[in-house]
């Protein structure tokens, strides 16, 4: 198989851009260069324990979370790669506290980059799957440095937005607004080569993805949600389940893409002050708009994810996507009134594991 015959990343964004006699292609240079800090972080990821670069650092980011060595390098190449091209007025990075500043000299464009360098950290020492997601904004002030309120735009306004994922084989997985893209890393030759040219998510599915070890939290139209996926084929739902559960969410977002399925971290009802766990800016809206180009549904559980006002840079969202019927069934969950025995506690007497 000679991949000469197959579309590269470059001629897909140019064949984009000549369809479609709206799309400028303006951007589709910061698209390259996100595609080339892709590649370099899949290299070393690929790398594992050779290359030095797995384990933690003593740090933490913004958040309060441990850096992981490969945060602190991902982050950097992101940086990198994309700062010089004047497509640019200002980044925002899962591990930086404030937007990121081009350095001086550099042309301010037109564009907002968000990004999470790596995703699903957690999994790089265990050697299972992890990404990177990165949305793109128009700037409400090109030429000029890009303000923290400059990004704190809804998740429709996103122009492009994507993900590489390093597993197996790296992927870089896109949309420009004209559907959802596949692309497989060619490492010898070194290009995406387009391989899964019109994704698109089948709106029933017998697999869900959360994670159970957060049951006592979740709210009832949840634990009904799940208890009746659990109850298989003699429960209401007249039917078995399937459960994943990968702890990264580029991986479970491509299983999705790929066979459907439906993913959950809803808000829940551990900490009033944190409602739900991913970030909106750079994972939620990324992944929400990739899902809903092919098909899907990306929600907050009771409202589309997408058309969310953000309120801050690293804003936490509960988090629902996947295979439109069984999205819109757990938002429909959500409006209805609460039954008693889904607002049981999960570990009592007839909670989710007891069953008396
Ligand atoms: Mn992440
Ligand atoms: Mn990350």
């Amino acid at each position: 198989m000679f991949n000469i015959e197959r579309t590269t990343l470059t001629e897909y964004l140019i064949a984009q851009r000549r369809a479609h006699p709206g799309a400028t292609g303006e951007f589709n240079a910061l698209i390259l260069q996100v595609a080339q800090a892709c590649k370099a972080i899949s290299r070393i990821v690929a790398q594992g324990a050779l290359g030095g670069t797995l384990g933690a650092l003593e740090t933490q980011n913004v958040q309060g979370e441990t850096q992981k060595k490969l945060d602190v390098i991902a982050d950097d190449i992101f940086l990198r790669a994309t700062h010089w091209g004047g497509d640019l007025a200002g980044m925002v990075s899962e591990e930086h506290d404030a937007p990121i500043a081009l350095p001086r000299g550099e042309v301010r464009g037109k564009y907002l980059l968000a990004f999470d360098p790596l995703d699903g950290s957690s999994n790089t020492d265990v050697n299972v799957s992890v990404g990177s997601i990165f949305s793109i904004l128009r700037a409400p002030r090109a030429g000029r440095d890009a303000r923290a309120e400059d990004f704190l735009q809804p998740g429709t306004r996103q122009v492009a937005a994507g993900y590489a994922i390093y597993g197996p084989s790296t992927m870089l997985v896109l949309t420009v607004g004209y559907g959802v893209a596949g692309f497989t890393f060619d490492p010898i030759i070194g290009e995406f080569y387009l391989t899964h040219p019109e994704l698109r998510i089948p709106a029933q599915t017998r697999e869900f993805a959360i994670n159970a070890s957060n049951a006592r939290f979740w709210e009832p139209p949840v634990r009904r949600y799940v208890d009746e996926c659990l109850a298989g084929r003699s429960g209401p739902r007249e039917a078995d389940f399937n459960m994943r559960w990968i702890a990264s969410l580029v991986a479970e977002a491509h299983r999705i893409l790929m066979r459907g399925g439906v993913f959950l971290y809803p808000r829940d009802q551990r900490d009033p002050a944190r409602p739900g766990r991913l970030r909106l800016l750079y994972e939620c809206n990324p992944i929400g708009l990739l899902i809903e180009q092919a098909g899907g549904r990306a929600s907050t559980g009771r409202e589309p994810v997408l058309e969310l006002a953000p309120e801050a840079l690293h804003q936490r969202i509960g988090f629902v996507f996947g295979s439109r019927d069984e999205v819109e069934r757990i938002e429909r969950y959500h409006r209805e009134p609460i039954r008693e025995e889904h607002d049981i506690p999960l570990f009592h007497a007839r909670g989710l594991f007891l069953h008396d």
